[in-house]
């Protein structure tokens, strides 16, 4: 009785955040010049129990996003619709790979040319491309993943010649500041970029995809030209490890 009722709250917990959610998302694409639509909404779901996730899809949630190969796959069989788009956004290990490509459809955080060049091979035993994007380190700290802002287009070009990869962008985590303002400042050095390698037009580099902006700063990453935010702890509240 006690779960039932403490799930319902939850439930409705869910409904307002994404309701309030929806709402800045759209107010900020707009005032960024674009329409809401041209804002791809993610949630962000590990930690998050299944039951839960489904109530966000029922909401309207049309993508996901897991950190941790092992917990997308643990979730597979329990997601409703079962074939909700899924995108992993988290550090992943070349021999995990295999796993996980014909689960997902885009893997936003590769961050090496040894982990793009396994992707690549794996897509190509499967027969088809595989969508990435490229995880930029744009505070360039330690403890972050991702490949370093200086040099980033010599990546993108040694990348951009691995035939079963489609590189559709950017992801990005900036450094962590007291200032909403000051992400800003970090995310205008990832548009900048992100529109600078779009018009080099190269090969296998569509550049469609800008994912910036988490819980935080959404609002921020998307007045400086994201094009998808990934969004946990604003939609299903504090994450329990
Ligand atoms: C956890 C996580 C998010 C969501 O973080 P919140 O602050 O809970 O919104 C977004 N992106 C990545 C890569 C994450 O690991």
């Amino acid at each position: 009785m006690t779960e039932k009722l403490s799930t319902e709250a939850v439930f409705r917990g869910i409904d307002e955040n994404y309701k309030r959610i929806r709402e800045t998302v759209a107010s900020a694409a707009v005032r960024s010049g674009r329409t809401p639509e041209e804002v791809r909404f993610m949630a962000v779901t590990k930690t998050v129990p299944p039951v839960f996730i489904n109530h966000a899809l029922s909401l309207g949630v049309d993508l996901i996003g897991e950190n941790k190969v092992q917990e997308l796959l643990s979730k597979l069989d329990s997601l409703q619709p079962p074939e909700v788009e899924k995108h992993l956004i988290g550090h992943l290990q070349t021999n995990k790979v295999a796993k996980i490509l014909p689960h997902v459809s885009m893997i936003q955080s590769v961050d090496s040319v040894r982990l793009a060049e396994a992707i690549d091979k794996a897509a190509e035993k499967l027969g088809g491309k595989a969508d990435i994007l490229l995880e930029v380190n744009v505070g360039d700290e330690e403890s972050k993943t991702g490949f370093p802002f200086d040099g980033f287009e010599e990546n993108v070009y040694r990348i951009a010649s691995f035939p079963h990869l489609r590189v559709r962008g950017i992801m990005t985590i900036p450094p962590f500041c007291e200032k909403k303002e000051d992400s800003r400042r970090f995310f205008c050095k990832v548009s900048k970029l992100f529109i600078d390698i779009k018009g080099k037009n190269i090969d296998n580099i569509t550049m469609d995809t800008l994912s910036m902006g988490m819980s935080s700063d959404f609002e921020e990453a998307i007045l400086e030209g994201a094009t998808l935010v990934r969004v946990g702890t604003a939609l299903f509240g504090g994450r329990r490890y």
